[in-house]
Formats: C-alpha cells, sequence, structure tokens
C-alpha cells in the first residue's frame, strides 16, 4: 500500500509530497505513508509500526494524538471553526506566551514558522528603517526569499545552494554569517554595521544537526547588535518548549529583541507566532506602520490545540522536562558507549529534546563546517537500518531526533539495540 499511495501521489504532487524532506531524497527508498500515531508510535499503510523519534519534525512533544490536545479541538470545533474576529482562546494563548516565556511582552499569531520569521524580519526592517539581514549558513528559518541563501533542513540535504526563484536585488540584502565564529560577525558589523536591521540565528539550531551557540558569541552577538542599532532576533520555532521549558532563550543571558514560535505551541496544527518588545510589537499594524495579516491567524481549533498542549507542559514541567532530560542522557551516553566499543567515531549534540547523532571525527561538532564533513554515507547505511527495524529517524544528517514525553527507557533500549546492530556491520 504504501508504495502504491506513493506512486499516485507522484502523479498528482511534485514529488509526491507537501514539503521536500518528506520524499527521503537521496536515501534511496520511498517515504512511508503514515496511517495514524499514537503515543510514540506511528503506523504506515502497510501496517508496520515505527518508534517515532520525528515527531512531525518537533511539534508532538505530548507524542500523537495526545488524549488531552485531541479533546480540546473537538470541543472547540463543536462551536468555533473560524470567524476572522477576536476571540478568547487567542487571548489566553497571547497571555500564556508573554507570561510564560522570557522577553515577549507582546505576541502576534500566524499560520507557520515560515511566516514568523519572515514577519519578523518585516518588523526589524520597518523599525529600523534598513535592509540588510544577517542570517547564519546552516540555520533555517523557513522558506521565505531572504532566508533560502545557505539555509539549512531540507535545503542542505539536497544540496541545493538556496533555490531558483529568489531575485537578485533580494539575495543582496541577506549576509551570511559563520555560526559560533565571533570574529565573523565582528567583520560583518565593520563593514555594514549601519545597514543591518537585524540577525536572526537558532540560538539551539536544529536544521544543521543540533548545535548550540557559544556562550561568548551570543554575547558578542548582542553586543554588535546594541552597537550598530540592530535587532536580535531568536528563531525558536524548533526548540521552543523544547530546549527547555522556556526554549533556548531561557539558556542564555542575552535577550533577544524578538522570538519566533511555531511547531510545539501549535500541539499539531499550523501555527507560528513573533512576539518581543513592546514598543517594536507596536509597530505593528493596526497600531503603526508594518503591516501583516492573516485570514486564519489564531484561528480558534489552532488556538485550541495549542492552549492544551502548553497548559499540559506547565502543569507536569518538572515531571516532563525531567523525564526528557533522563531518557536523552541515556540515549547519548548509549549511543556513545555502543560506538566506541566498535570503533565508530561520533559526535552526540542534544539539547533537552532535541539532539543529533553526527558521524564526525570530530569530537565535538559546534560548527557548521564541521558538519559538512560528516560521513554521509555511512549516515545513510545508519537511515535505512533504523527504518528497516521499525524507528521512524530524519532521513538526513542535518536534521534533529525528537523525544516526546512518552519516549521511555524501553523505547531507548530498543534504539540502542539497534543501533548496536548498526555499529556491529559497519565494523565488519
Ligand atoms: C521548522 C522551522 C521553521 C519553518 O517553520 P514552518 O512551520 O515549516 O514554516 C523556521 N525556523 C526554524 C528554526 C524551524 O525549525
Amino acid at each position: 500500500m504504501n508504495l502504491e499511495i506513493f506512486n499516485q501521489s507522484k502523479e498528482y504532487m511534485p514529488g509526491g509530497v507537501n514539503s521536500p524532506v518528506r520524499s527521503f531524497n537521496g536515501m534511496g527508498i520511498t517515504p512511508k505513508v503514515i496511517k495514524k500515531g499514537h503515543g510514540v508510535i506511528i503506523e504506515d499503510e502497510d501496517g508496520k509500526e515505527y518508534i517515532d523519534f520525528v515527531l512531525a519534525w518537533g511539534p508532538m512533544i505530548l507524542g500523537h494524538c495526545d488524549e488531552d490536545v485531541v479533546k480540546a479541538i473537538c470541543e472547540c470545533a463543536k462551536d468555533a471553526l473560524a470567524f476572522g474576529a477576536p476571540t478568547k482562546g487567542e487571548l489566553d494563548l497571547a497571555k500564556f506566551l508573554c507570561e510564560e516565556m522570557p522577553n515577549v511582552d507582546m505576541i502576534r499569531m500566524v499560520n507557520s514558522g515560515t511566516e514568523a520569521t519572515m514577519s519578523a524580519i518585516k518588523l526589524a526592517r520597518g523599525w529600523t528603517k534598513r535592509d540588510k539581514i544577517v542570517k547564519f549558513a546552516g540555520c533555517y528559518h523557513g522558506h521565505f526569499d531572504g532566508f533560502l541563501i545557505e539555509a539549512g533542513s531540507g535545503v542542505l540535504t539536497d544540496g541545493i545552494a538556496g533555490s531558483l526563484g529568489v531575485p537578485k536585488d533580494i539575495v543582496k540584502n541577506t549576509i551570511i554569517a559563520r555560526y559560533n565564529d565571533e570574529e565573523n560577525i565582528k567583520e560583518i558589523f565593520n563593514k555594514y554595521g549601519n545597514e543591518i536591521a537585524c540577525v536572526i540565528i537558532e540560538p539551539v539550531a536544529g536544521n544543521m544537526g543540533v548545535m548550540k551557540s557559544k556562550e561568548s558569541f551570543m554575547k558578542t552577538l548582542r553586543e554588535e547588535c546594541d552597537k550598530n542599532g540592530s535587532l536580535l532576533i531568536f528563531d525558536e520555532v524548533m526548540s521552543g518548549f523544547r530546549a527547555s521549558y522556556q526554549g533556548a532563550s531561557a539558556l542564555f543571558k542575552e535577550k533577544p529583541d524578538l522570538i519566533t514560535y511555531a511547531k510545539v505551541i501549535g500541539g499539531g496544527l499550523p501555527c507560528g507566532a513573533y512576539g518581543g518588545r513592546r514598543e517594536i510589537m507596536e509597530m505593528l499594524a493596526p497600531l503603526g506602520g508594518v503591516y501583516q495579516a492573516g485570514t486564519m491567524s489564531g484561528n480558534p481549533v489552532v488556538v485550541s490545540a495549542g492552549l492544551a498542549t502548553l497548559n499540559k507542559l506547565k502543569e507536569n514541567k518538572e515531571k516532563y522536562y525531567n523525564h526528557i532530560e533522563e531518557v536523552g542522557k541515556i540515549l547519548v551516553d548509549g549511543v556513545k558507549e555502543i560506538s566506541k566499543k566498535y570503533g565508530i567515531n561520533v559526535a552526540f549534540n542534544r539539547v533537552g529534546g532535541m539532539m543529533t547523532i553526527f558521524f564526525s571525527d570530530d569530537e565535538v561538532v559546534d560548527s557548521y563546517e564541521k558538519v559538512k564533513k560528516c560521513d554521509g554515507e555511512r549516515f545513510k547505511r545508519y537511515f535505512l537500518h533504523m527504518i528497516e527495524k521499525g524507528f521512524n529517524i530524519p532521513p538526513s544528517q542535518f536534521e534533529a531526533l525528537f523525544l516526546s514525553v512518552y519516549h521511555n527507557k524501553e523505547h531507548i533500549e530498543k534504539f540502542l539495540k539497534a543501533y548496536e546492530e548498526f555499529c556491529i556491520k559497519e565494523s565488519n
């Protein structure tokens, strides 16, 4: 069934998919067509089950079809699908994010992570009256034109240097910097300082594999932005509620001016948001001159799923996040130990519930340059082995594995057992 459905899909949808990374491009197999999921187990159209470490690329931190989230969606849908008018639910979600997340005074809901980042950039440009933006090679901020230059995620995997269809006039306003390289960012500010509207960064990157910004690097970013009147934007679309309950923002002393969210905050439905300093947010229409709108923004059903998810995370904060730390540590320690035993060189980066095993000769992978040196062929063999053994993992070295609150020690032990079988094959 998988194959029949996918082959038909290719007739009607480019590549058979609605988002490129789903196609397993370069991995030599066709993707699994997924029928259902509960907790951390998903099932494909052939009836084969997988322990899921992709979790819809991050959002499903409460596992698939969490009872409370589904209930909230069903309850809401009886009375409210869409009005294009203010609702109490969107107030509750906005209040939640402003009260629980650091550095968010006001928030605007949108429908995806891409929309959140591109809107935050527009706001930063409006605020500073400048055009240039700085992004880091390997970071992914969605498919907006100005970001598709040295982007991570699917753009990296497919080896596309950017994308066709991006006007030269837009490219010239995006400056590409090197992640975790202080000298490089200083040079850029020396040269372009008074033209830079903002620097956008994944403070804990997930789209070139998981990698945390160094403290000194973040300090330099904040200083350079302040010196030059540029804004600092944290893209927490992936790291929000994942790197920690309060996201990556809680892991750094430096405060961003704007933050973007999506993924977890939508509880599995399409969602995004951007927020930050009040005086900047008040520049948005209808209060100010930066126009951004959306028919479905703050949609009642989406908001109900998001709220149910976030409330549950808040109520069980200690329990959930300690649990993720605990199983995460077992996974990391296990993979390192097994790899060593069979002479497989790996570096393992984990921040909270997001992590990447790098098949790397470098013990520490803390730059995009090092990620690019990883053994892609070995990764491919690992991916094919794991999926065959019933583990849904991302089909790329440049993506993150995700944990949900329902991954238990048994799931991790199974993963480690399969991983050991892979290492045995590799060492022969
Ligand atoms: C997924 C992601 C995006 C894009 O979000 P979409 O909802 O896919 O548009 C942007 N930034 C980061 C850091 C992401 O991980």
